[in-house]
C-alpha cells in the first residue's frame, strides 16, 4: 500500500444553524478536523456542544450549512441525498447508540443489506466479520435476540460489511456495562489497527482513555 499522507478524513469549517421561529441554534461554528487512517479520535464535550450534529454531517447524514467534509478525496457534503447515501454506504461505517440493525432481519441478512446498498455481496466478508466479532452461530438471530454485547459488536459487523476508509459511532457504549464498553473500544482500537480512520462521540472516560487523541467541542466550537 502506498503510503497514506493525506488525512483519510478532512472537515473544514463546518457550519450548522438550526432555526425554529424567532430561535436560531449554531450547533456547529466553523469546526475542521483531519483524521488519518489507522487514528481513532474521540470527540467529547457537553451534552449539546454539537457531537451528534458533527458526526451526522460526516456521515453525510446531515447536510453542514457551510464547510466540507471530505472521504477518501471524495467530497460527500453538498450533494444530493441520493448521492451521499451511495457514498456512505461505500466509505463510511456508522455506529450510533440506537442502533444500526433492522429489527425484522436477522443480523446475517442485515449485513446482507449493507453490502446491496453499496452494490456489493460479500459472503466472505460477513462470514469474517461475524467470527471475527465472536458472532458465530448468531448470524441467523433477530436483533431483539442479541444480549447488549451481541447488539454492540452485530451493529459494528454491519458498519464495517464494506471496509469502510472511516468509522463513525455517536455513543456507542451509552448503554453497555462497563465490560462490554471495555471489549467494544477494544474492537474499535483494533479496526484502527487495520488502518480505518476512527471517531467516536462519547461523555465516556473510557472512550478517551482508549483514543489516540480527543477534540472537544463547546457551543459547537473545538476547543
Ligand atoms: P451533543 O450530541 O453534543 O449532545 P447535538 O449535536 O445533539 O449535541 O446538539 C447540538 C445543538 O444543536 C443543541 O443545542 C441541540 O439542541 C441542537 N439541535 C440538534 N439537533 C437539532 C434539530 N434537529 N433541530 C434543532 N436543534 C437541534
Ligand atoms: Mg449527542
Amino acid at each position: 500500500m502506498a503510503e497514506v499522507s493525506e488525512a483519510v478524513l478532512q472537515v473544514e469549517e463546518l457550519y450548522r444553524f438550526y432555526r425554529a421561529g424567532e430561535e436560531e441554534t449554531l450547533a456547529l461554528r466553523g469546526v475542521s478536523l483531519a483524521v488519518e487512517a489507522g487514528e481513532f479520535v474521540a470527540v467529547t464535550g457537553p451534552s449539546g456542544s454539537g457531537k451528534s450534529t458533527l458526526l451526522a454531517c460526516l456521515a453525510g447524514l446531515d447536510e453542514p450549512d457551510g464547510g466540507a467534509v471530505r472521504i477518501a478525496g471524495t467530497r460527500i457534503s453538498h450533494r444530493p441525498q441520493a448521492e451521499r447515501t451511495s457514498l456512505r454506504a461505500r466509505l463510511v461505517g456508522v455506529l450510533f447508540q440506537s442502533g444500526n440493525l433492522l429489527g425484522h432481519l436477522t443480523v446475517a441478512a442485515n449485513i446482507d443489506l449493507a453490502q446491496r446498498l453499496a452494490g456489493r455481496r460479500d459472503a466472505g466478508r460477513r462470514d469474517a466479520l461475524l467470527h471475527g466479532l465472536a458472532l458465530t452461530g448468531r448470524g441467523r438471530a433477530r436483533p431483539a435476540q442479541l444480549s447488549g454485547g451481541e447488539a454492540a459488536r452485530a451493529g459494528l459487523a454491519v458498519a464495517l460489511a464494506n471496509r469502510p476508509a472511516v468509522l463513525l459511532a455517536d455513543e456507542p457504549t451509552g448503554e453497555l456495562d462497563r465490560r462490554t464498553e471495555h471489549r467494544v473500544l477494544g474492537l474499535l482500537r483494533e479496526q484502527a489497527g487495520h488502518g480505518v480512520a476512527v471517531v467516536v462521540a462519547s461523555h465516556s472516560p473510557a472512550v478517551a482513555a482508549a483514543a489516540d487523541r480527543t477534540i472537544t467541542l463547546e457551543d459547537g466550537r473545538r476547543t
